[in-house]
């Protein structure tokens, strides 16, 4: 009988198919990732891993494994795995792109319109009993989104749906990727990005060349009056440069989904910030694109081990 290990507490009925599918699975069953011990042990007489961005699949894992065919992953980025050497070994790689894009897109369109709205502080407010005034014309005033410039860093599946819900919103898109892309919407360079948005989105895989893209200089160059969001990956920003930005007011606001450490520790000073709307990386968490995730990732792990065409497969 072939093993499969799935490194991540995932779905009962999911695990079921794999089952069903006549595959012997070993899966870790608590939300706290298990250590890389357990995953070495585990891994070793494994044929297929199914793991997710909270397992870091490097070097030392995937030497421990002796018979792995196929890592696949519950997640569009792959960052936490090390894709050539997994390659150099001639093991597949599955992923989940596409499925996940509009959930995320979404997200992003309500942390914009959550941070230039001030919708949770004004939340905030009403839980806390501080709402004692009357309507007064200039109480809690927002940014308007409509008429303003959105700038993408990144013009991948996320960046394009992003522009369809940019065009609804009467915003004109401006926007960074290493290629020029066929989109409606201006391509620009970065440094011009920063200065011309008023909203700059990051919509960029981590990799070597977008660790920090987003660092005291391009902040600098930043509007005063603009917001930065982030749902791509934490690292992608300098968080200590952003933190001092939103303190001295360089930048009116920031919205964040993820963070260089994830769960975000709890005297993290972003949380006293006022100016800025935090989620805990849920840019794809709904009923239906977790689903999803879960049939391709489970079927790619399937193909890769049967050697059939996967998916989606890096
Ligand atoms: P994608 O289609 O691969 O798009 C990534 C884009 O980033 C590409 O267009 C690429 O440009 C661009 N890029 C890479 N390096 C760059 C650089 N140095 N400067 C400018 N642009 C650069 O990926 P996607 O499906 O849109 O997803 C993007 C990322 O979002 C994922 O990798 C994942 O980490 C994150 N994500 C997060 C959540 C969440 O829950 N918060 C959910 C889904 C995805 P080129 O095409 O020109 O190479």
């Amino acid at each position: 009988m072939q093993k499969v290990l799935v490194s991540f507490r995932f779905f009962n009925e999911w695990i079921k198919f794999l089952k069903d599918n006549g595959l012997e699975v070993k899966a870790w069953d608590s939300p706290v990732p298990p250590s890389k011990i357990w995953i070495k042990e585990n891994i070793s007489d494994a044929d297929g891993l199914l793991c997710s961005l909270v397992n870091r699949i490097d070097r030392e894992v995937i030497d421990a494994a002796k018979k792995l065919k196929v890592i696949s992953t519950f997640s569009v980025g792959y960052d936490h795995i090390d894709v050539n050497y997994a390659k150099s070994k001639k093991i597949r790689i599955g992923y989940t792109p596409e499925v996940l894009t509009d959930a995320t897109a979404d997200l992003i369109f309500g942390l914009i319109l959550a941070v230039a709205r001030r919708i949770v502080e004004g939340d905030r407010l009403i839980r806390f009993g501080k709402w004692n005034q009357p309507w007064t014309p200039d109480f809690m005033l927002g940014t308007e989104v409509n008429g303003k410039v959105l700038g993408i860093v990144g013009m991948g599946r996320i960046g394009k749906a992003l522009i369809k819900r940019a065009k609804g919103f009467g915003m004109k898109v401006i926007y960074n990727s290493r290629t020029k892309k066929d989109v409606d919407a201006e391509f620009v360079d970065l440094d011009y990005l920063a200065k011309e948005s008023d909203f700059v989105v990051l919509a960029v895989d981590l990799n070597p060349t977008t660790y920090h893209i987003v660092n005291k200089d391009f902040i600098e160059k930043m509007k005063r009056s603009a917001f930065l969001i982030n749902a791509s990956r934490g690292k992608v920003i300098d968080e200590t440069a952003l933190t001092e930005a939103l303190k001295l007011g360089k930048i009116r606001g920031a919205a964040l989904d993820v963070f260089e450490e994830e769960p975000i520790s709890s005297d993290n000073p972003l949380i006293k910030l006022e100016n800025v709307v935090l989620t805990p990386h849920i840019g794809s968490a709904t009923y239906e694109t977790r689903q999803k995730m879960a049939e391709v990732s489970v079927k790619n792990l399937l193909a890769g081990i049967k050697g059939e065409q996967m998916i989606y497969e890096l």
